[in-house]
């Protein structure tokens, strides 16, 4: 399979990892859309969360605690946490991910 955030996880593709463990990582977005923007994954290739189920229950809550941790190093006191699921939401890679943005003022309704 040719996923490029698999590439990222296990290194073969370069990213400004800022944070790893044996089932997650994060990483800047090479885009970014806010002063901050990590893109957290799990390292095991799940397209989107609509692909997830019961097994990956202890994944997708460590994924929100890596994000509670993330914000808490880098005192975020606000910021936004967010999955696209499926193109029509905006998802253009294939493999589950957590936008994790700060620094700057959010929509809502985002749009
Ligand atoms: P999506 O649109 O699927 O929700 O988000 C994909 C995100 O991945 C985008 O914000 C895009 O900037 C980022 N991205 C795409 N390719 C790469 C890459 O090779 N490296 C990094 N660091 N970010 C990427
Ligand atoms: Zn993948």
């Amino acid at each position: 399979m040719n996923c490029i955030f698999c590439g990222i996880a296990d290194g073969s593709v370069k990213s400004q990892l800022v944070y790893e463990d044996e089932q997650v990582v994060a990483f800047k977005d090479l885009n970014p859309q806010a002063p901050t923007h990590l893109l957290i994954i799990p390292r095991k290739h799940i397209a989107r969360l609509s692909e997830a189920d019961e097994k990956d229950a202890a994944l997708l809550g460590h994924i929100l605690l890596v994000a509670r941790k993330l914000a808490q190093d880098l005192n975020l006191k606000d910021f936004r946490l967010i999955t696209n699921n499926g193109r029509g939401a905006g998802q253009s890679v294939d493999h589950l991910h957590f936008h994790l943005m700060a620094g700057r003022r959010f929509l809502w309704p985002a749009g």
